[in-house]
């Protein structure tokens, strides 16, 4: 900056740049002919970018010197005339040479996996390989060829040991890391990650090998494939089998026991009337709470269409049956019938503007119930209730928007029914 002009401002930083740099301002009187504006233009696509010297690495001292030698002969006073394109590009030389002579150079590349693998023994080894090689060479005698072998046997053989070792002791860093030091951890996972650290080029299934890329990835479908289906096998730990066959059995007798006494109970208690059973309820979750997803608001839609569907929502009929005083079951929004759940939700006509545009998607889906408003009425509540088998699609898609549609008629009927019931209690 001193060298391009002595006439410049330094700023504040505004509030919002978190740069740790400060913005300078300033001008250059730079008079340009219209021939280099040209040349401009056409050379801007092969402009060099230099990055930021490596302070860190660099002689800042040296640096200095070199810079301040290499731009004394540019003249300062010259700035209005000198060719801005050419002395910018002097100047972008200078630096970057600097940057070169001070700056110690970069470590050569790592050495290849192969060479890390070096031990003494390795080394001995690959020594007795060699001399091997060599006398078989010169003798060509069947001895010396059998050495030959044997020691190239010996050679591969520790390696593979000292590769094993290196891989196992980095599987123990990696995971005794994990808990304290997450740092090294990720250090260690990243370096495994590495196309460099990779142990094989190729891998064999069932006697074929897999060389490429492409290939690899074929000969890992098929070992998984072939890993994932059932067979018997001698090697098979027995034990283990048997405790996995038995668990299976428990978990399937625990379904039956609350099956059934689930079943049991219902025949019993009226208000779990729409209520339909799973199968294997333990691990099926009811379609109310199936399709809600993640969204906090959906699972509290869910929740009122629970309470609805098992009677302990509070109509007036409800209120009744928990009460011992005689309550009026009669609808407190219309006064006309008692107010049950077929009441609140096909017939009351104060909540009939409410009904309507959720009845029209829910019969759009499934035409069948148009006309059968008992089966309507259990759609809405219970589309898994074993009286709509084959009468409601039981596809995943058409259930999901069954369960949105039903969910959301049933929380705006009981939000207009508690707004009305506010605005009794106000009068
Ligand atoms: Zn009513």
């Amino acid at each position: 900056m001193d060298f391009v002009t002595n006439d410049f401002l330094e700023n504040d930083v505004e509030p919002l740049n978190v740069s740790d740099h400060k913005p300078l301002s300033c001008y250059i009187h730079i008079q340009q002919s219209k021939e280099s504006m040209k040349s401009k233009k056409q050379t801007t696509s092969s402009t060099k970018i230099y990055s930021k010297p490596r302070w860190e690495k660099c002689n800042i001292e040296n640096y200095k010197e070199e810079v301040r030698n290499n731009l004394e002969h540019l003249d300062k006073n010259d700035i209005s005339t000198f060719d801005i394109n050419y002395k910018i590009a002097r100047i972008h030389e200078t630096l970057k040479n600097a940057e070169i002579k001070t700056t110690k150079g970069r470590k050569k590349k790592k050495c290849t996996s192969k060479k890390k693998l070096w031990n003494p023994e390795i080394r001995d080894a690959t020594k007795k390989s060699k001399t091997a090689h060599v006398e078989w060479k010169n003798a060509k005698t069947n001895i010396s060829n059998v050495r030959r072998k044997e020691a190239k046997k010996h050679l591969r053989k520790v390696q593979r040991q000292t590769a094993a070792a290196k891989r196992n002791n980095l599987y123990d860093q990696i995971s005794s890391s994990f808990q304290n030091q997450q740092k090294t951890f990720f250090k260690l996972v990243n370096e495994q990650r590495q196309r460099s650290s990779k142990q094989t080029d190729m891998i064999r299934v069932n006697e074929t090998e897999y060389l490429n890329i492409d290939n690899i990835i074929d000969g890992w479908e098929l070992y998984f494939e072939n890993l994932s289906e059932p067979k018997e096998d001698p090697r098979f730990d027995a034990e283990f089998q048997k405790q996995v066959n038995e668990d299976i059995m428990i978990k399937e007798a625990t379904n039956n026991i609350y099956t059934a006494k689930i079943t049991e109970e219902l025949k019993t208690k009226s208000t779990l009337k729409y209520l339909g059973i799973q199968k294997q309820p333990l691990y099926n979750p009811h379609p109310i709470y199936k399709f809600t997803g993640p969204n906090p608001f959906e699972v509290l839609k869910a929740q009122i269409k629970a309470r609805i569907l098992t009677g302990t929502h509070i109509l007036q009929e409800n209120l009744q049956k928990f009460n011992q005083h005689d309550i009026d079951t009669t609808c407190e929004l219309c006064h006309r019938e008692p107010e049950d759940r077929n009441h609140f939700i096909l017939t009351c006509k104060k909540l009939e503007d409410k009904r309507q545009k959720h009845l029209q998607k829910l019969t759009n889906l499934v035409p069948a119930l148009q006309e059968r408003p008992a089966q309507l009425l259990q759609c809405i509540l219970d589309q898994s209730h074993e009286d709509l088998t084959g009468l409601v699609p039981a596809d995943e898609e058409t259930m999901s928007q069954i369960e949105q549609h039903s969910r959301d008629m049933l929380y705006d009927l009981h939000r207009a029914r508690t707004s009305y019931q506010k605005l009794n209690t106000q009068n």
